[in-house]
């Protein structure tokens, strides 16, 4: 395999860190010649130092001046903003731009990488969402190429490698189920944010561990594989699988049902992406089927985690909806992050923006970011 150039969106946060952890462990197969943070200047500049990297992205613009001066001894270019990110994920010496920014921010970026024809290793999935027939038209249109990384995708994609272009009958995207899948409703209407963070299988993000607990992570996922797979929302089944030992499932029109199973560790589908079509060793934990015993399944209940229903009421309405239960649910994760609301107020905060939604049904890029923009007011002025 030629040596493959990466870019790194996002490179100080779980995916990023996650993603160096599997190059360092293939020095010979990759080249890290981007990387970015929005303000952890102090690993940004670790990782720039270990990995040699040609440039360095940050994007909080009060912290661009620290990062001068500590790169300034370095073979490393500093560059501040978003628009830099944008024009040098373009740049002819990056092959894959790993996309792992946190949010709506991710939008303008993987736009970027698709038109310059890039191949894009996709976590960040709420670009999906808020603007899902915007991105892949454009993959289509720049003969760009985005690989899951999102592990639920990574084994749909995996299994369909498998399918020989036969046409997916059923996906069945897995759950854990999250921190409080055993608690009841009243439990749950207390719940803190600190215990929200407690995700029982995955080492994730805040973000999207607090999008576990209500299922909105999940939500979001039924709406990243209409828009990687082309398959229909009423065809992507839910279930509760509270080991995360598998991934995924896809199912053919005999009944045949093909699943990707492994322990749940991210660098196993940032590798394949990475790799692909090769796979990569890193050094990861097998399963024990003897020591695991039993794997479970179960429904998702919708009265005590709305949002997964939210989710597919904004796909089924289409147009910009689904962007803005992206937008309000950035809104309402961080006022609960920080203790300003309780665990249900999410979705209430959710379902409110979703209605006072100014629908637009074949909404351009532009009205994507206006959307993103007016009912991120709307659900900071929700008080409930
Ligand atoms: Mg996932």
């Amino acid at each position: 395999m030629q040596k493959r150039r990466i870019a790194i969106l996002g490179s100080t946060g779980s995916i990023g860190t996650q993603t160096l952890d599997v190059i360092r462990q293939h020095r010979d197969l990759f080249e890290v010649v981007m990387i970015s943070a929005r303000s952890s200047v102090e690993l940004l500049v670790k990782q720039a130092l270990e990995f040699d990297v040609n440039n360095v992205v940050i994007c909080n613009e009060e912290k661009y001046a620290p990062l001068c001066e500590a790169l300034k001894d370095s073979g490393s270019k500093v560059w501040e903003g978003v628009d830099s990110l944008c024009s040098l994920v373009k740049s002819d010496d990056v092959d894959i731009v790993v996309g792992a920014m946190v949010g709506f921010s991710g939008l303008r970026p993987t736009i970027a990488a698709l038109e310059a024809g890039k191949i894009v290793a996709l976590a960040n999935k709420e670009t999906l969402v808020a603007a899902g027939s915007i991105v892949t038209e454009t993959m289509r249109r720049h003969k760009a190429l985005i690989l899951p990384v999102d592990s639920e995708h990574s084994a749909i994609f995996q299994c369909l490698l498998a399918a020989q272009g036969n046409e997916i009958e059923k996906i069945h995207l897995t759950a854990s189920g999250g921190p409080f899948r055993t608690w009841s409703r009243e439990q749950m209407a207390s719940a803190t944010a600190a215990q929200a963070l407690k995700h029982p299988n995955w080492n994730m993000g805040a973000k999207v561990t607090i999008d576990s607990a209500t299922m909105m992570n999940k939500g979001f996922e039924v709406i990243e594989a209409k828009w990687l797979f082309d398959v229909e929302p009423d065809r992507i089944n839910v279930v509760i699988q509270p080991e995360s030992i598998i991934h995924s499932m896809v199912e053919f029109v005999d009944g045949a049902i093909m699943a990707q199973m492994g322990c749940p560790d991210m660098r196993e589908p940032i590798g394949f992406a990475l790799g692909f079509p090769a796979r990569l060793s890193i050094g990861n934990k097998r399963i024990n089927f003897a020591e695991l015993g039993s794997i479970n399944f179960s429904e998702p209940d919708l009265n005590r985690f709305p949002c997964l229903r939210l989710a597919y009421e904004a796909i089924e309405r289409g147009g910009n909806a689904p962007c803005a239960l992206n937008a309000a649910n950035e809104v309402a994760v961080a006022k609960y992050l920080r203790d300003e609301i309780s665990y249900f107020d999410i979705a209430a905060i959710n379902e409110k923006c979703l209605k006072g939604l100014n629908f637009v049904a074949n909404p351009s890029l532009e009205d994507i970011f206006e959307t993103n923009k007016e009912i991120a007011v709307i659900a900071d002025g929700c008080v409930d």
